[in-house]
C-alpha cells in the first residue's frame, strides 16, 4: 500500500516511511492511496467470526503487501485481546465498549498495533518514541509499548497537571517506558516535542519518532471497532448509524473508512463537547479552529482536531457529500452529567463522561429519523473519570482490579526545567 498526504495526493510513500515520519513533509496526514472495498459475503458472514477473524481480513486488505501473513496474524493478535459484546442501553441502542484495554480507554488499541507495526518496520534499528501527554494518550502508549524491543518511549507530561491515576499508569512500569517531568504545562510539552523532530542534528544522532493519533500505525487500526460491532448487531436489517465522541477525529475518520471499505453504514454522528468546531461546520459553517475550553470529558478538548483532513479526503473533498453522511450535535457538561444520572436510573447502565456525549447525539438523531439501529462508542471505563461520574450517577463506583493495581506502583520520573536546552541534553546523554 501507498500512502499519500492530504495536501497533495500526487507524492506518494510505501508504509515503513509513513509509519516513521507520522506526518508528511507538507504538514498533510497520510492516507491509503487504494481504499480496498471488502466482498459483501464476507461483511455477511462477519457475524460466525471472531473479531481477530475479521481483523485478520480488514488489515490484511489493507497492508498485505507489506506485511506477511503471519506478521497481520501477529498483529491483530497482539491489539485485540477482548471480545467484548454490544451492550443494549434502551432498545435499538447499543453501546460498544472499547475500554477493555489495559488503560481502560480505547486508545489501548491504537498504541498496541502502533508499537508491533513499528517492530515489524524497524527490523534491526533502535528508535526512541517522544510523546507529549495531557494524561491519557501517555498511558495508552506506555503500556502499548511496553517491553517492545528495539523502542524507547519517552513521555513528557506537564508536573502536576495530570490526575494521579493517570500519572501512575505511565510513571510505575519503568523498563523501556521513561517518563520526564516538566515544569510548565502541556503546551510545554509539546513544544519540547516538535523542536527535538526539528532538530536537525539531534536527528541525525537518533531515530526519533511520534505515537500520537495523526499516525497511520494508531489511525487505521480502529477501523476494526466498526467492523466489529456491526458483526455483533443482532437485527442487521434496519439501517445503521455510529454516534462517536470525538476530539481530533481518529476515530470518526476510521469509522467513515470502515463505511468506505464496504460496511453498511447510513450516517455517522460527531458528537463533541462545547468544543465544537467540527458539529459547527458540518451544520454549515466555515472550518474555524477556536482555542479549547476545559470540559469534564477532557479527553476531547481539543480546539483544532489533527484529524480533520482525513474527513475531507475520505469524501474526496467533497464537502457536501461530507455534510450529509455525517450530522454534528455537542453538548455542556451540564447536559452530559444530566444524562449520566439518567440512563443509570433508567437502564442501570454506567456512562463515563464521553460515552455520554456520544449517547446523547446518538439519541438526538434517533429523534429527528426514525427506523434506524444506533451504536455509541463507549471510549473510556467510567472509573478512570470516577469523581465525575460518582457525582452524577449519586453512587459510588469501584476502580477495576487494573486500575486499583496501577495506583500500588511506585513511581519514578526525571524532572527537567522546560528548557529544549534541558530535555535536548538528557536526550543525548541518553546515548
Ligand atoms: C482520545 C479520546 C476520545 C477522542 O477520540 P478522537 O479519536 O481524538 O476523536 C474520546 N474519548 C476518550 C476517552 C478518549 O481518550
Amino acid at each position: 500500500m501507498k500512502f499519500y498526504s492530504t495536501n497533495n495526493i500526487h507524492i506518494t510513500v510505501d508504509l515503513q516511511e509513513a509509519v516513521i515520519k507520522g506526518l508528511a513533509a507538507d504538514k498533510g496526514l497520510y492516507m491509503p492511496a487504494i481504499i480496498p472495498s471488502l466482498p459483501s459475503d464476507f461483511i455477511h458472514s462477519m457475524a460466525d467470526l471472531t473479531f481477530n477473524e475479521i481483523g485478520y481480513k480488514v488489515i490484511g486488505s489493507l497492508l498485505a503487501d507489506d506485511l506477511s501473513d503471519e506478521q497481520i496474524k501477529d498483529l491483530v493478535d497482539h491489539t485485540l485481546h477482548f471480545d467484548a459484546p454490544l451492550v443494549e442501553v434502551g432498545r435499538g441502542i447499543y453501546a460498544l465498549e472499547l475500554f477493555h484495554g489495559p488503560t481502560l480507554a480505547f486508545k489501548d488499541f491504537g498504541a498496541r498495533f502502533c508499537s508491533k507495526l513499528m517492530s515489524f518496520l524497524l527490523q534491526e534499528k533502535n528508535v526512541k518514541v517522544l510523546v507529549a501527554t495531557s494524561g491519557d494518550t501517555g498511558s495508552a502508549v506506555a503500556n502499548g509499548f511496553y517491553n517492545v524491543k528495539g523502542v524507547e518511549v519517552v513521555i513528557l507530561y506537564p508536573k502536576g497537571k495530570v490526575s494521579s491515576l493517570q500519572e501512575k499508569q505511565f510513571t510505575t512500569l519503568g523498563g523501556n517506558i521513561t517518563a520526564l517531568e516538566v515544569e510548565g504545562n502541556f503546551d510545554d510539552c509539546q513544544r519540547l516535542v516538535k523542536e527535538a523532530f526539528a532538530d536537525r542534528e539531534l536527528n541525525d544522532q537518533m531515530l526519533l519518532t511520534s505515537a500520537n493519533s495523526i499516525n497511520i500505525a494508531r489511525w487505521i487500526p480502529q477501523c476494526l471497532y466498526y467492523f466489529y460491532a456491526y458483526s455483533r448487531l443482532p437485527d442487521k436489517n434496519r439501517a445503521i448509524v455510529f454516534s462517536v465522541p470525538s476530539g481530533n477525529f481518529g476515530n470518526l475518520a476510521a469509522g467513515i473508512l470502515a463505511e468506505r471499505m464496504g460496511l453498511p453504514v447510513s450516517f455517522f454522528v460527531a458528537a463533541t463537547n462545547l468544543n465544537k468546531i467540527v458539529p459547527d461546520y458540518l451544520g454549515g459553517f466555515p472550518y474555524s479552529a477556536m482555542p479549547s475550553v476545559q470540559t469534564i470529558s477532557n479527553s476531547m478538548d481539543v480546539g483544532n482536531p489533527s484529524n480533520f483532513p482525513r474527513l475531507l479526503a475520505l469524501y474526496s473533498q467533497d464537502e457536501v457529500l461530507l455534510r450529509d453522511s455525517v450530522k454534528g450535535y455537542f453538548y455542556d457538561d451540564e447536559t452530559t452529567k444530566d444524562v449520566m444520572k439518567k440512563v443509570k436510573e433508567n437502564f442501570g447502565y454506567i456512562l463515563d463522561p464521553h460515552g455520554a456525549v456520544a449517547y446523547l447525539g446518538l439519541k438526538d438523531f434517533l429523534n429527528d429519523k426514525i427506523g434506524y439501529a444506533g451504536i455509541f462508542l463507549e471510549t473510556a471505563h467510567p472509573g478512570k473519570f470516577k469523581e465525575t461520574v460518582e457525582k452524577s450517577i449519586g453512587e459510588n463506583i469501584v476502580l477495576p482490579e487494573r486500575l486499583s493495581a496501577f495506583m500500588k506502583g511506585e513511581k519514578k520520573v526525571i524532572s527537567i526545567d522546560n528548557s529544549y536546552m534541558a530535555f535536548r541534553n538528557w536526550l543525548t546523554n541518553l546515548l
